[in-house]
């Protein structure tokens, strides 16, 4: 199965990193609706997408306006944008309130209730995280293959979540910090680098890649992937359009 990542950062987009957006075009889903969006149409290989929102911060739901004129009428009918029931209706309230965006949504909101099926046999499974607001991660299985996706959370290895992902092949987790300096990653309800590395050890996860990077610090120069690796070795930073498989 490959994921493709359109979108690695958090907050705002930069020349480096659209915001939060992943894709795995064989099956026709998409995790997130950030500016990453905007990269759509280069892969899309299916009749049918479905969205899954993990929340309605901006640099997560932009993008959705962006499938208005990418996808093909043919495509976004038969389109769901899946999410937090409450979250929804405020994206299509305020985002698509025609003075902030003209056009209704051509896809339908589809409020998630217990676990999804997905294409090829697959499952998605969401679990609640603490953001201010609250977040949704996603954990998706097929037969051989296993991704989790956590962003806009506080890593902690004792941290609920945890239990939720344990054994995936491949955990993408945000890490917008390079430390827990004044207490940001609390404070703000993000995550810091060496207690995303924790998470992925305790969880036993196979393959940890990194996003919802700080645009701030986005040349990742404070990041201390030694000392990550100390403590998870397989763990890297993703970048905007790279492709992994799983
Ligand atoms: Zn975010
Ligand atoms: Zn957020």
């Amino acid at each position: 199965m490959k994921l493709v990542l359109l979108g690695t950062g958090g907050y705002f987009p930069t020349t480096e990193r659209h915001t939060a957006c992943l894709m795995l075009p064989e099956v026709g889903v998409l995790l997130d609706a950030g500016s990453g969006m905007c990269r759509l149409a280069e892969h899309l290989a299916t009749d049918r997408l479905d969205v899954f929102l993990t929340h309605a911060h901006l640099d997560h739901v932009a993008g959705l306006t962006c499938l208005v004129n990418l996808v093909p009428p043919a495509v976004l009918s038969k389109t769901n944008v899946h999410g937090d029931a409450a979250k929804l209706a405020a994206v299509r309230e305020h985002l698509f309130a025609e003075p902030i965006f003209p056009v209704s949504p051509p896809f339908r909101f589809e409020p998630l209730d217990g676990p999804c099926r997905l294409p090829g046999g697959g499952t998605l499974t969401h679990f609640p995280l603490p953001h201010p607001g609250g977040s949704l991660g996603f954990r998706l299985d097929w037969p051989g293959h296993s991704l989790a996706y956590v962003t806009d959370t506080t890593a902690a290895a004792n941290a609920e979540y945890v239990d939720h992902i344990r054994g995936v092949d491949l955990l993408v987790h945000e890490a917008y910090f390079a430390d827990d300096r004044r207490d940001l990653p609390s404070l703000t309800g993000h995550s810091a680098l060496i207690e995303v590395a924790k998470v992925a050890a305790a969880a036993q996860v196979g393959r940890l890649v990194l996003v919802h990077i700080d645009p701030q610090t986005c040349d990742q120069s404070e990041f201390d992937m030694d000392a990550a690796r100390g403590i998870f070795v397989n763990t890297e930073i993703g970048e905007d359009r790279m492709e992994l498989s799983f």
